[in-house]
């Protein structure tokens, strides 16, 4: 590992060295989606951040396990415990079975994340398929004195916990100011304390979504599933723990509580939160009709946009900020970001065409390691790309013939392109995607057409030169006609 990373762990408050409790082993443990409904901007975020950690750790020489829920029991609308499941809602609003739904927005959400470039977790563990776990932790933690039944339901018991140990540390809340500002809610006459939260609900009678217990019918608590999963399949003591900031109180902090009643000691060592999304300066909300998922962005189709945008414009976008800053969306913001991409894509593809010197009148050493120091600055993706943009200006300068460089820095500056964008940040080109491996024949056979294209014009043929282009144009390509002939790219 020749690269030391530091990263700033929310519960210490502070940029620590990344030191894993098993190297080369790291385990990575990230809340993922509750399948209700779309995907949106923030789990636009949320993906593409983890995303990043997942390929840079890979990247410096770890062994991840990646490991990403998917939350589709227990959520309910209400967080203190009361309403309706979310899931069972939507089953009953649609006449299908709960487990129809979680189908359905797991497919789409994998399908916007695949468009976004974001590598698979490793395990993507479903809170349905571990209530026998889940039961065994809530008896782990009642056996140790943290959780009471009362009615058929279990409750941790915070109070109590508090005085042996600290609840809110990872928030730095504490449990007076949460005593005078927590509302009384339903289920209250079943709690001791109103700060408690549900570590099993029984099932109300029309509650569909319900499982055996020792306690009685019912459903697992959300905080639950994740102490649960992220045990079971990274261990008793992980590495990482990922997360949304907004998940952070409660839901984290309840995490801690009952990984710390169950197992007698902290679990996880270092906390990591992205930062919201804004638009226009707003939180996004269903109510304030800003709610935009990520296929109306991909489609252009939401009244607050003025066209679409690709899914490498998202996420070069939100890869433009540092994760812990926030970001607000805007269509300006965004349409600054394409071009800003679009500029290092096209300096890329010019490295090839740039005729190499004997000797080089600019420095490109360096680069590489500025992009490293970024990257390992608490994956400072906003500096490695202003470190990209340096590399575009001498590409295009050289391209311009301003500056000469040698092969060797012509490589060098591939290699940055190679390394930095694509593998660790993630951009793929568009244009070039979905030929793949054929791309190479499939830019010849274009250019064959314009080839002939060319030869009909010079033959004053403009019925078969025009209907080359108009041909092309209807699928999807772009031609310039300049002064070296013609050129294309795909729109
Ligand atoms: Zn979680």
């Amino acid at each position: 590992m020749d690269q030391k990373l530091a990263i700033y762990n929310t519960l210490t408050r502070q940029k620590e060295v990344f030191e894993p409790l098993h190297a080369p082993h790291v385990g990575m443990y990230v809340c993922g989606p509750t399948v209700y409904s779309d995907s949106h901007l923030g789990h636009a975020r949320h993906g593409v951040t983890f995303d990043l950690l997942f390929r840079y750790l890979k990247h410096i020489g770890y062994k991840v396990r990646y490991v990403r829920n998917i939350t589709d029991v227990g959520h309910l609308e209400n967080e203190a415990g009361s309403g309706e499941d979310r899931i069972a809602k939507k089953a009953r609003l649609e006449q299908l079975e709960p487990m129809e739904v979680v189908q359905y927005y797991s497919n789409r959400y994998h399908k916007v994340m695949d468009a976004l470039n974001t590598l698979s977790p490793s395990i993507e563990p479903h809170a349905s398929g571990h209530i026998i776990e889940q039961i065994a932790t809530i008896n782990r933690i009642l056996e140790n004195g943290y959780a009471y039944e009362s009615n058929g339901s279990v409750y941790f018991d915070v109070e109590k916990y508090n005085k042996d140990y600290n609840y809110g540390i990872l928030s730095h809340r504490n449990i007076e100011e949460m005593l005078n500002t927590t509302r009384e809610l339903d289920g209250q006459d079943e709690k001791r304390s109103k700060v408690d939260f549900a570590l099993w609900k029984k099932a109300a009678p029309e509650h569909i979504m319900r499982w055996p217990s020792p306690w009685s019918e019912g459903f697992p608590g959300w905080h639950l599933e994740c102490s649960t999963m992220s045990i079971k399949y990274l261990g008793k003591e992980f590495d990482i723990h990922g997360g949304g900031l907004d998940l952070m109180f409660p839901h984290h902090e309840c995490e801690i509580a009952q990984n710390t009643a169950s197992e007698k000691h902290q679990v996880v060592k270092y906390w990591m939160h992205n930062n919201m999304i804004t638009i226009k300066g707003q939180k996004m909300a269903r109510s304030l009709g800003n709610f935009i998922t990520l296929e109306q962005l991909f489609a252009g189709d939401h009244e607050l946009l003025e066209k679409a945008y690709s899914p490498m414009a998202v996420r070069f976008f939100i890869l433009q900020a540092h994760y812990r800053s926030t970001v607000d969306f805007s269509n300006e913001a965004l349409q600054a970001s394409e071009k800003a991409l679009s500029r290092l894509l096209d300096a890329y593809s010019k490295i090839d065409k740039i005729e190499a010197s004997a000797t080089s009148t600019v420095e490109v050493n360096g680069l590489r390691d500025k992009c490293y120091q970024a990257m390992n600055d608490d994956l400072n993706s906003a500096v490695v790309i202003s470190h990209l943009f340096e590399a575009a200006t001498i590409i295009n300068s050289a391209f311009d013939g301003k500056v000469s460089l040698t092969q060797d820095d012509l490589n060098e500056l591939k290699f940055i392109f190679d390394l930095f964008l694509f593998d660790i940040l993630g951009i793929i080109d568009e244009a070039k995607s979905g030929v793949g491996d054929n791309y190479e024949s499939f830019s010849k056979a274009i250019d064959l057409l314009l080839d002939i294209r060319a030869k009909a014009k010079a033959n004053k043929d403009w019925a078969t030169s025009d209907q080359i282009r108009d041909e092309l144009a209807k699928i999807g390509f772009e031609i310039k006609d300049g002064k070296d002939g013609a050129e294309w790219k795909l729109k």
